[in-house]
């Protein structure tokens, strides 16, 4: 891996009950110990083998991919560094499952629950610092942005470039936060002012990228008893789906936006594997807003988690594939 600060898992879902009813077969096999997926072309050609910082089959809980890749992300953010975590993968293949999670058995609560506790646990065990936590939520659909927690959630607000801050959307509301119940009631109220559209796949799929952030500011005294601030984010992501068009059966205003939606999953993916590469010059952040947003935290001196979601049935072979082949990327 030529990049340490980027780290790529991929997660398979359970078949559900229209695949079974569908009769159809699984075709992602795991080799979880080394990291390893293969996937088999129904059509009988010989299997892809990919290798990851972690393959998660269905016998895995999120419990589980929080100790081992998400905790030292978000114990770096209450250290000063930022960090980013998403999920990515096509409508219907776990990426809410994985982020927002539910609530029974525990071992399955997301990561996004999981990392508001451990946020707030290490504030409260902190005895030299003092912290102050202040959450955002934004939504970028179809290339506008809006604020999900803004007294207008319809009101496009605008993306600046501020000379050494970096980019910033001006207008955005910042939320002080005391408690994981306040950071989970904002995530509540913003989720349900997002845009959400029906498509064949799934009527409630979301056509929009998300980013909650948690900024930390952290404030300690050094031996000349002299304040000293540092300050960090935590992104939590939650990317459209990945599925292409034709699958989706799009028409008109839907097709603009999947076009838009693609526009922004492929500006990440070159993003990150140019960061990964680590030989590239350039790093194309301005070529969308969702890259733009995450500039200062993606690459550098930031953690970053990509959870690659898939479907273990055949008949969703080719978006597995690519989705595979989006995550090998990104490594
Ligand atoms: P997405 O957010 O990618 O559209 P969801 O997270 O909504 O997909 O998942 C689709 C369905 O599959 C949901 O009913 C969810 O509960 C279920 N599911 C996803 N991942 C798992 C998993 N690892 N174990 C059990 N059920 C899962």
């Amino acid at each position: 891996m030529a990049c340490e600060a980027v780290k790529v898992i991929v997660r398979c879902r359970p078949m559900n009950e229209r695949e079974k009813a569908l009769g159809c077969r699984a075709v992602v096999n795991w080799e979880s110990a080394r990291g390893r997926c293969s996937i088999h072309n129904p059509a009988g050609e010989p299997p892809k083998l990919f290798t990851f910082d972690g393959a998660y089959s269905q016998e895995h809980s999120t419990e589980q991919i929080y100790n081992d890749i998400a905790y030292p992300l978000v114990e770096g953010v209450t250290e000063g560094y930022n960090g980013t975590i998403f999920a990515y993968g096509q409508t219907g293949s776990g990426k809410s499952f994985t982020m927002q999670g539910i609530a029974d058995p525990s071992a399955q609560r997301g990561i996004i629950p999981r990392a508001f506790e451990h946020i707030f646990e290490s504030v409260q065990c902190a005895e030299d610092a003092k912290f102050l936590l202040r959450a955002s939520y934004l939504e970028i659909y179809n290339e506008d942005i809006r604020d999900l927690l803004g007294a207008d959630t319809k009101q496009k607000l605008e993306l600046k470039e501020h000379p050494e801050k970096g980019a910033y959307v001006k207008g955005l509301s910042l939320h002080t936060v005391h408690s994981v119940g306040q950071c989970e009631r904002l995530m509540e109220t913003g989720w349900r002012n997002r845009a959400v559209g029906s498509t064949l796949m799934n009527k409630d799929s979301s056509r929009s990228h998300s980013i909650f952030t948690v900024n930390v500011e952290i404030c300690t005294t050094d031996e000349r008893g002299q304040d000293r601030l540092k300050a960090a984010k935590l992104n939590l992501v939650d990317l459209a789906g990945s599925e292409r068009q034709s699958k989706t059966g799009a028409t008109g205003e839907r097709l603009r936006e999947a076009t838009k939606i693609n526009l922004s999953l492929s500006a990440l993916g070159n993003v990150i594997s140019a960061l990964v590469d680590g030989r590239c010059k350039h790093i194309p952040y301005r070529d969308s807003k969702l890259t733009r947003l995450l500039q200062d935290s993606l690459g550098g001196n930031t953690k970053t988690l990509m959870v690659a979601c898939l479907s273990p049935a055949d008949n969703n072979y080719d978006e597995s594939l690519s989705t595979l082949r989006y995550a090998n990327r990104a490594k």
